[in-house]
């Protein structure tokens, strides 16, 4: 890393010095595709429910997302949140980078990328703090250089050296300016200086999320269409099972969806695509499967569709390894099986019966409210703006 500065100077600032009740929060959402589109996957989700929340505890917002947001599908049209929509080529999504070039993947900036950091730097004035949402190397980097508190809410588990090492570099020189959201999720960072997690979960405006009793005949997959979530396993237990299944989410690669055809042809019931729903349409179409299958074959961060389910009454499914192991109460809220073993999959299919559908939805209350989730953010950019004393 470049030489940066001894230090920012708001690392310095008086604890005391500045006790604000409202703050005034600039979040950098991820730049890989804008908000809404559901290219982004949960991470579009998470910074929409943060700002919701924020903006309910008197808080002011700012939102930069990349050009073309839809903000209907988030539920984010009608609050009073500013957003500022920049445009450019986007960024190339870090897991697909690392399927290409594995754990040596090169810094990229790309024209969103810097033109939310260049809006960050001339407007910094206006903000108490800055949240980023970017999983990339260059807001990291920056953060030295920045007269305000930047707060990096990390959203994926560890794919490259590089970005181990800026993380850790910024860990580092700013104990306590990262969040992660599981244990899971912070235990796939290996470096040499152990990096200072806040380890803040996530919650949903469970007001959204309908319980849904009575489920229809079908089991579901959501999320993005792309290699690392594993669909192909889903779609082959259910097969075995003689289950049908329906899928949602955005295609984020065409090949690998075109990869998928012949076993989808081939299944033993129906399997049908339903396309990317709002999250309005969503959980109203999520409550009524049966199960929802999370099948991925990475070390998942958190994995929010699972918080989703739960909130309709919806048990999960899913391998027992990343943030969906350490949410699903398996043989209460969904059955956890060994990465990657499709019959034990099959089996838990068989076993829904065991579970209960109000257990789950009280599973989402008891820990996934959005109110508490907010509470712990707050009290954390509290912190990082000197506002709180630990
Ligand atoms: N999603 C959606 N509509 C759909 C399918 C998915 O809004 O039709 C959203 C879902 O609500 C969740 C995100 O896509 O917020 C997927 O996030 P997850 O954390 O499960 O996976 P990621 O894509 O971040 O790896």
């Amino acid at each position: 890393m470049a030489t940066v500065p001894p230090f920012a100077p708001w690392a310095r600032a008086s604890k005391a010095a500045n006790r604000v009740k409202a703050i005034k929060l600039l979040l950098l959402s991820t730049p890989v595709a804008p908000l809404g589109s559901g290219l982004g996957g949960g991470v579009e989700l998470t910074v929409a429910n943060l700002a919701r929340v924020l903006v309910q505890f008197g808080h002011q917002l700012t939102i930069v997302t990349p050009e073309g947001a839809q903000l209907g599908s988030l539920g984010l049209l009608t609050l009073p949140i500013e957003i500022i929509q920049v445009s450019g080529t986007l960024q190339t999504a870090a897991q697909s980078t690392s399927r290409a070039t594995g754990r040596n993947a090169p810094v990229t900036v790309s024209e969103v990328l810097a033109s939310a950091w260049t809006y960050a730097r001339c407007n910094q004035a206006r903000y108490d703090l800055i949240v980023n949402f970017a999983y990339d190397w260059l807001p990291f980097y920056l953060t030295p250089f920045m007269t305000v508190p930047v707060a990096h809410f990390v959203s994926m588990g560890s794919l490259s050296d590089r970005m181990d090492a800026v993380i850790a570099q910024v860990s580092h020189q700013f104990p306590g300016t990262l969040a992660a959201y599981t244990q899971a999720q912070a235990g796939t960072f290996c470096t040499e200086v152990p990096i200072d997690w806040k380890i803040l979960g996530c919650g949903l405006d469970l007001r959204q999320y309908e319980y849904c009793p009575n489920p229809d005949n079908h089991v579901a997959w959501v999320g993005r269409l792309s290699p690392e979530k594993g669909l192909e396993d889903t779609i082959a237990a259910a097969s075995r099972a003689h289950q049908s299944l329906k899928i949602y989410g955005a295609i984020e690669d065409e090949a690998y969806w075109r990869a998928l055809q012949p076993a989808i042809e081939k299944a033993t019931a129906q399997v049908e695509y339903c396309g990317f729903l709002s999250t309005a349409l969503l959980q109203r179409s999520l409550g009524k499967a049966k199960a929802l299958l999370v099948t991925p074959h990475w070390v998942e961060a958190f994995g929010i569709v699972a918080i989703e389910a739960l909130a309709c009454g919806v048990p999960v499914l899913a391998y027992r390894q990343g943030g969906p192991a350490e949410i699903v109460r398996s043989g209460k809220t969904g059955w956890l099986v060994r990465p990657g073993n499709i019959a034990e999959l099959t089996i838990a299919l068989r076993k829904l019966n065991r579970l209960n559908r109000q257990d789950c939805r009280l599973q989402a209350e008891k820990l996934y409210s959005l109110n508490a989730w907010g509470r712990r953010c707050e009290r954390w950019f509290y912190q990082l703006t000197g506002a709180l004393e630990n």
